[in-house]
């Protein structure tokens, strides 16, 4: 099982300059099996995906792996579980289910990537996450060279998070998921109220839609969609810092308050600055694009600076939401 040099600027979508010293692509469980016999150091690996959510160093100096296994199989005894290969584009898997008629993933539709990295922060929209359909995924324990499964409990998912974020050491290569046999449309979200559907696939043309409005286009503007969690604080947090009392995007989710990234980065004068060929999207305050050569180096400046005139203006931290790689 041999590694090859591979040049990754294509295959992450800002674009960043990046090549990969050792690159390996796997098919099935028994090829990463055997990958391993040759007992490499897990610290020395790094797993990609579709790249939408990473920010690719400018060289990958130990071993890169990737799956390309995009298989979609219905779990046994169930006719509305499927277990999903890591390396089967999100998106092309909502389009499969609902022309199966499996239905419940209609609002994650356009979520860019691959089903491998899904669990990873546990991605979400319109009023829907992951987490509320996945029952198992499959690992291989980087560490420990074996296997295993995990629960959805085990998985440990919130807002944006699961486990996969602290135990870099799970390489995910299988995901199931259980759907539902009859579409039911989940439209209690702001942008879908009122909104008229007839199908589960005119659901899904309808997000792809909103999506396609509020971000900017991916071709002429690379980017990873969202590049900064949205603020989640207890009621006195927020009720102690009066500089966010000026905010008008405030939610309440439970007892907690979620607050917008997006409103922050924008009263803090940031929309649409650009320095070193990265900036500050002019349709979205929350995602920064690429508009020339940039490497992993500028993201991290501008990361910084957004951070520290936030602190500066609200008192208040805000997270980058893509991987550093
Ligand atoms: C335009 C745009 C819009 C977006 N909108 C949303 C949205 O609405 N909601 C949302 O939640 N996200 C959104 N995202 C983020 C992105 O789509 C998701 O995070 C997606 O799951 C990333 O998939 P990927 O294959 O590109 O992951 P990558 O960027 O390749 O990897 C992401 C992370 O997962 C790890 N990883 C990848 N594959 C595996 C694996 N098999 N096993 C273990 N670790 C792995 C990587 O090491 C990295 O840390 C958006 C991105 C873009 C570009």
């Amino acid at each position: 099982m041999k590694t090859e040099a591979k040049d990754l600027t294509l295959n992450n979508s800002l674009k960043l300059r990046s090549k990969a010293l050792n690159y390996y692509e796997f098919n099935s469980n028994e090829q990463l099996n055997s990958f391993f016999k040759n007992s490499l150091d897990y610290e020395d690996l790094s797993i990609v995906g579709e790249g939408t959510n990473s920010i690719f160093p400018s060289v990958f100096h130990g071993t890169v792996l990737r799956s390309t296994n995009e298989s979609i199989t219905e779990a046994l005894n169930s006719d509305s579980t499927i277990k999903v290969g890591a390396g089967c584009n999100w998106d092309h898997l909502v389009d499969e289910c609902v022309n199966n008629k499996l239905f419940g993933l209609e609002n994650l539709a356009g979520i860019p990537g691959s089903v491998g990295a899904a669990p990873i922060q546990n991605i979400g929209a319109y009023g829907k996450e992951l987490s509320q359909f996945l029952t198992e995924v499959e690992v291989y324990d980087l560490k420990e060279k074996i296997f295993k499964t995990l629960s959805n409990e085990e998985c440990k998912f919130g807002y944006r998070t699961s486990i996969f974020q602290l135990h870099k050491e799970f390489l995910i290569t299988s995901v199931t998921i259980k759907l539902e046999k009859v579409f039911q449309p989940y439209m209690a979200y702001k942008d879908l109220e009122n909104k008229k559907i007839d199908s589960s696939k005119e659901m899904v043309e309808l997000i792809r839609t909103i999506r396609d409005d509020k971000l900017p286009d991916r071709e002429s503007f690379p980017n990873v969609g969202s590049f900064f969690k949205n603020p989640v604080l207890s009621q006195n947090e927020y009720d102690s810092n009066e500089k966010l009392h000026k905010l008008t995007n405030v939610w309440r989710e439970g007892v907690s308050i979620k607050l917008s990234a997006a409103e922050l980065i924008e009263l803090a004068g940031l929309k649409g600055i650009k320095i070193n060929n990265v900036g500050v999207s002019l349709k979205h305050a929350l995602v920064l694009t690429c508009t020339g050569i940039a490497t992993q180096k500028d993201l991290v400046f501008m990361t910084n600076l957004i951070r520290e005139r936030v602190k500066n203006d609200f008192d208040l931290d805000i997270k980058a939401e893509p991987n550093f790689l």
